[in-house]
């Protein structure tokens, strides 16, 4: 499975130059709303996410206003990112199976998955690094993935509700998932990631 699941991120051609908080709604678009790096949504875990630059402003000043280096990203990995670029180089993004790779590329997916229980894991030396710059080995990205598939399946019930009752099994369903998500997500945000 993609990391991204059935979304595909892809920038836009944008030319001019931006300021981060302009770009918001056109990198909440591209990105289909999910942190480029985690593939975590926004929508369902009601986060603030971040503007973060591909290429770290300390290593490239001149394209801190540059759309094709701003990336749609959750607080947690925009914060362990950082100023991480182990190239040095900021023409070059990795070198010999170090560095990043633009989670809005095709190939992002060759060197990243994610594995049938969610979690995010490296394919290539190169992914499992970026996993390991990234923390992914620490944080609960198959937990986040799991609550998100829910969160579809409460949606899609809820959406159903509205058109017609529901059997007495899917409301019990409905009310226990319900009440369960949310504990859930208080408990997620509550100690942040
Ligand atoms: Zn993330």
């Amino acid at each position: 499975m993609r990391v991204h699941g059935g979304i595909k991120v892809r920038r836009r051609v944008y030319e001019s130059e931006i300021a981060q908080a302009n770009a918001r709604d056109m990198l909440m678009e591209d990105f289909g709303d999910l942190c480029g790096y985690c593939g975590k949504n926004r929508r369902f875990f009601r986060e603030h996410f971040h503007v973060d630059h591909f290429v770290p402003q300390s290593v490239d000043g001149e394209r801190v206003r540059d759309y094709s280096n701003f990336v749609w990203a959750c607080p947690k990995c925009n914060l362990v990112k950082s100023n991480q670029w182990p190239t040095g180089d900021r023409a070059v993004s990795h070198r010999g199976g170090v560095g990043f790779v633009d989670p809005a590329s095709e190939e992002f997916d060759r060197h990243l998955f994610r594995d049938e229980a969610g979690y995010i894991q490296g394919r290539t030396a190169l992914g499992e690094q970026m996993c390991r710059l990234l923390n992914f080995h620490l944080r609960r990205t198959e937990l986040f993935w799991k609550v998100e598939q829910l969160c579809r399946q409460m949606e899609q019930l809820r959406q159903k509700r509205q058109k017609q009752p529901l059997e007495r099994e899917e409301l019990e369903f409905y009310m226990d998932l319900d009440t369960m998500l949310d504990r859930i997500l208080d408990e997620l945000l509550d100690g942040r990631e």
